[in-house]
């Protein structure tokens, strides 16, 4: 998609703190943390959000957060995290390009909204 920010950091068009890529996706530091650990994993095919996400799509980030759960310790969250996805308006989602959150490095709130 050519204007979408995520596709152009995917592409390399825009710099991200990378900490990990493979064919399937890539995983960089959040610009805006909003805890000690903020990830973004994004598939680098596109797709707006989880309604527009084909079976094909399911299974690739189905494969993308099984890889996730292999790297817990060297991205620092082996005492647990958080995986977020917002879709539309009332999720607050701002960028058009579906990506989890990994959210964690400390105790999170026990409130999610
Ligand atoms: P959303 O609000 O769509 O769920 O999440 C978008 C996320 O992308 C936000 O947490 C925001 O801080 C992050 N973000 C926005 N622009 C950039 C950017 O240029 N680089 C990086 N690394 N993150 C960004
Ligand atoms: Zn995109």
């Amino acid at each position: 998609m050519e204007n979408c920010l995520f596709c152009k950091i995917i592409k390399g068009e825009i710099p991200s703190a990378k900490v990990y890529e493979d064919e399937d996706m890539l995983i960089f530091k959040d610009i805006a943390p909003q805890a000690p650990i903020h990830l973004l994993l994004v598939p680098k095919k596109h797709y707006a959000n989880v309604i527009e996400m084909s079976e094909e799509d399911a299974y690739v980030l189905a494969r993308c957060i099984k890889k996730l759960s292999t790297m817990t310790e060297e991205l620092g969250l082996s005492e647990g995290f958080r995986l977020v996805s917002n879709k539309g308006a009332n999720g607050c989602q701002s960028v058009d390009h579906l990506h989890i959150h990994i959210l964690g490095g400390e105790k999170l709130s026990d409130k999610m909204a």
